[in-house]
């Protein structure tokens, strides 16, 4: 598991921190070779999770672009509405195996905050979630699933009250509570071990695709595209994939058209620390780190994961922006077509898909990591459509 992907990563973190990251990384090592412990992780991806999800032909979306085919990885359909449920399981029974009683996490859509606080009800952990009051506003229909879920929602009113202040809370519980309480961060950022063993949980997605693709079209896509947050759904759609010559895509969120940089870190931003690793960063020339905006609380952040930015600087991968209204096209396009309402922050991955699918022969394959479902975000596209 390296603690570095070129110059990125590494552990920059208060002393109070680094025993419970060695813990944590020692646990992992051990988990990831123990045949109960990774029986255990398989048995609740199926019967819990819902996996395998399925790989769909968007063969009217296909028609739209009149280019490649267009395929959709369904994790809108893992338990909770997106792909954070891969990590949250994976991370909670390693909080089981440390003999951890209680979960604290950060959440900005709302989802890692839902998938943490199911994990925490499914094996009796107590679950706290950190949430910027904005995204409390934005996101409502979560904080109540939550609740409802029986986890503590704690209001973030520092800064920019999104998802960079609720991380930043998360950290400060944590170093104060390190002994009874695992920090399951959501998104492959964060000081070493969590970029890799969120990226492992969420590999998942990559190697079902791998799968599915032999089976269904018999070779692996030409292109796969997915969004890029902190980047968790798009390492777990490409990290299986490093090895072969399919083309990578991420898709960050440009925001709203005529503003600066949205919340595109690798596009717009350069190399600097943010919460405990180095990677790119946007931030102003004193290093501040700039606010972000996006249409999409999800995408909402200053920082990626440190794979991606070695996987752009080394040119494995490519990362566009893509803005807040052609999300929402592509939010329309997808119900329309094909019946699926994605989330927000999925759309701006598949307006990306449906720009590639155009400009490539209809022989080549493209599959769209379709990273969670809209239900959370039906407000926010209303409102957009009624200006
Ligand atoms: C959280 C979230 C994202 C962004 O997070 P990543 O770690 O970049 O994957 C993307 N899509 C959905 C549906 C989300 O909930």
């Amino acid at each position: 598991m390296p603690r570095r992907f070129g110059p990125y990563g590494g552990a920059f973190v208060p002393e109070t921190l680094v025993p419970a990251l060695s813990e944590l990384e020692r646990e992992w090592r051990t988990a990831r070779r123990d045949p109960r412990f990774r029986a255990e992780l398989h048995r609740l991806s199926r019967t819990l999770a819902g996996r395998p999800t399925p790989l769909y032909f968007a063969g009217r979306l296909t028609e739209r672009a009149r280019g490649a085919e267009i395929w959709l990885k369904r994790e809108d359909l893992v338990h909770g509405g997106a792909h954070k449920f891969n990590n949250a399981l994976g991370q909670g029974l390693l909080a089981k195996r440390m003999g951890k009683p209680r979960l604290i996490a950060e959440t900005g859509a709302g989802q890692h905050g839902v998938a943490t606080a199911m994990i925490g009800a499914a094996l009796g952990l107590e679950t706290e979630v950190y949430m910027g009051e904005v995204d409390m506003e934005r996101q409502r229909s979560n904080v109540l699933r939550m609740e409802l879920l029986g986890a503590k929602v704690r209001p973030v009113t520092t800064g920019q009250r999104t998802l960079k202040d609720a991380i930043n809370a998360a950290l400060r519980d944590w170093i104060a509570s390190v002994r009874s309480t695992h920090y399951l961060l959501g998104s492959a950022v964060g000081p070493h071990p969590f970029p890799s063993i969120v990226a492992e949980f969420q590999s998942v997605i990559g190697r079902e695709i791998a799968k599915q693709s032999r089976a269904t079209f018999g070779r692996l896509p030409d292109l796969a595209v997915a969004c890029v947050g902190g980047g968790s759904n798009a390492i777990g759609t490409f990290h299986p994939l490093r090895r072969t010559d399919v083309e990578f895509l991420g898709v960050e969120a440009g925001g709203y058209r005529r503003h600066g940089a949205g919340a595109a870190s690798l596009a717009h931003g350069r190399p600097g620390i943010l919460h405990g690793t180095y990677s790119y960063v946007l931030q102003d020339r004193e290093g501040q780190i700039s606010e972000t905006e996006s249409i999409s609380a999800g995408l909402d952040y200053a920082g990626v994961g440190p794979e991606h930015a070695w996987l752009k600087d080394s040119g494995r991968a490519r990362y566009i922006a893509v803005h807040d209204d052609d999300a929402l096209r592509a939010f329309h396009w997808l119900a329309e077509d094909e019946g699926i309402l994605p989330a927000l922050e999925s759309a701006h991955a598949v307006f990306a898909a449906v720009a590639e699918a155009r400009r490539r022969p209809a022989r080549q394959k493209i599959v769209v990591t379709l990273s969670g479902r809209g239900d959370k975000d039906l407000e926010v596209v209303g409102r957009a459509a009624s200006r």
